[in-house]
């Protein structure tokens, strides 16, 4: 336990949450409350999804915007290539750097029929995340993330041409890149020996979901082609009327696969957070993550 007590104690651990855009008052005061619990952990920054064909524009933006006047958090703009035309692109880009973002995540995004459906690229539009990034770059020297699948994306032949792409990404000037969840660590650690032997050096943080809900995860996995093991299921069997039971489960399953991460030296976490705190929380401070002494007096108050 080496890296573990290593890690833990010395503060080396870096996270970054994931939101998404809130469709109602009701949804934006949860996102706001979360955020509020998850700030003084001090994540390296925190980014805000776009829906599917540009459904959340305005959503996303606003919510980035938010981020930037009202906390001092980082802020990575999440963006994708569909039904927009570049120019239309380029300009929220352009908008992004001018309000005073400097972090995106680029992605291509899925055909308007669903996840599974063939991709075909918009019309005068970025063809894909590659050159998405590169469209960016050109704009700005923002911080990119992309996109990176430890069990391949579902349309990749297989992990080898996956991790053509994942180079043409880089190629295309992406710095880092964050993976699609899993709940296997053996796939990830294949990957990153894969990815690895290939020559590619730059960050891949693992995204770690934690299980508010199995069946959602469960169905989230199916599409996005993610493992679930049978062990895992069989650890929230009978728990669907026992929802405190099921989140301290949750707690568990994912405190498990993040320190036995970090026992293999992995120090940086990118948690989809789905807009809640408490799981995210827990997990965090498993990881040694607390607030200041000040931050923790100001959590008082508010909780009294
Ligand atoms: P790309 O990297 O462009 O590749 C997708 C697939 O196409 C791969 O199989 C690749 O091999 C293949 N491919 C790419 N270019 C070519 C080519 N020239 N010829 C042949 N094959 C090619 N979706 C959203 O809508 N909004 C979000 O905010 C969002 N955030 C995400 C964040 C993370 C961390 C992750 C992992 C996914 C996110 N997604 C989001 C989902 C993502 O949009 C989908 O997974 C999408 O299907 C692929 O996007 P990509 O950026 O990986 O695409």
């Amino acid at each position: 336990d080496h890296h573990r007590s290593r890690a833990l104690c010395d503060g080396d651990i870096n996270v970054s949450f994931e939101f998404f855009p809130p469709k109602t008052e009701k949804m934006e005061k949860t996102l706001w409350s979360s955020i509020g619990t998850l700030c003084p952990l001090h994540p390296n920054f925190v980014s805000v999804t776009y829906g599917a064909g540009g459904s959340t524009r305005e959503r996303t933006h606003s919510t980035i915007e938010r981020v930037l006047n009202e906390t001092d958090l980082k802020p990575a703009a999440h963006l994708t290539c569909v039904g927009t035309k570049k120019e239309e692109i380029d300009e929220i880009i352009r908008d992004y750097w001018e309000i005073g973002v400097r972090h995106m995540v680029a992605l291509r995004g899925d055909a308007p029929d669903g996840v599974g459906a063939p991709y075909e690229p918009t019309p005068g539009g970025y063809v894909n995340a590659a050159d998405l990034v590169a469209g960016i770059k050109r704009i700005a020297p923002f911080e990119v993330h992309v996109a990176a699948y430890p069990e391949k994306h579902p349309q990749s032949p297989t992990v080898e041409a996956d991790i053509d792409n994942l180079q043409a990404k880089i190629d295309a000037g992406a710095d880092a890149a964050i993976t699609q969840f899993f709940f296997d660590n053996e796939v990830f650690y294949r990957y990153m020996e894969k990815v690895r032997a290939r020559g590619i050096t730059i960050p891949i943080t693992p995204g770690i979901i934690p299980i508010h809900n199995f069946k959602q995860v469960a169905n989230f996995a199916t599409r996005s082609g993610t493992y679930v093991p049978e062990w895992l299921g069989q650890r929230f069997e009978g728990l669907e009327n026992h929802p405190v039971t099921q989140n301290l489960v949750a707690a568990a399953v994912a405190a498990e696969q993040v320190l036995e991460l970090v026992d293999q030296g992995i120090t940086d976490f990118h948690f989809y957070t789905l807009n809640r705190a408490e799981l995210v929380y827990a997990i965090c401070h498993l990881l040694g993550l607390r607030p200041t002494a000040a931050e923790q007096e100001k959590q008082a108050e508010v909780v009294s």
